[in-house]
């Protein structure tokens, strides 16, 4: 399955409908081109937990080779999570039905 596509009609979201998606969580979005309901897959729900412990790990590695004042580190914590707030919706998958994770 291609990323940000319709489950339905198989077309490409735009970014920032992603972008909204992405950090909506649960429920549906409408799909601009079909109007269908479709929601974020099990996978990408997932991701969207891994991103979040990658970015404490890397954060926590950096402290330990790197010395950082508490704001220097707090500096790096958001530079990180605003990559992961731009770039995960990049990677979102789409489904026309909701799923349970597990
Ligand atoms: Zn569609």
């Amino acid at each position: 399955m291609k990323n940000r596509t319709c489950a339905t009609c198989n077309r490409q979201w735009p970014y920032k409908l992603a972008l909204k998606k992405a950090w909506q969580g649960k429920g549906a979005v409408e799909c601009p081109y079909c109007h269908t309901s479709q929601y974020l897959t099990p996978r990408t729900r997932l991701h969207a937990g891994s991103y979040a412990i990658m970015a404490m790990a890397i954060i926590f590695i950096a402290r330990v080779f790197v010395e950082m004042t508490t704001i220097q580190s707090i500096v790096v914590a958001l530079g990180i999570f605003f990559i992961v707030f731009l770039v995960y919706p990049l990677t979102i998958e789409l489904t026309d039905e909701e799923k349970q994770l597990f």
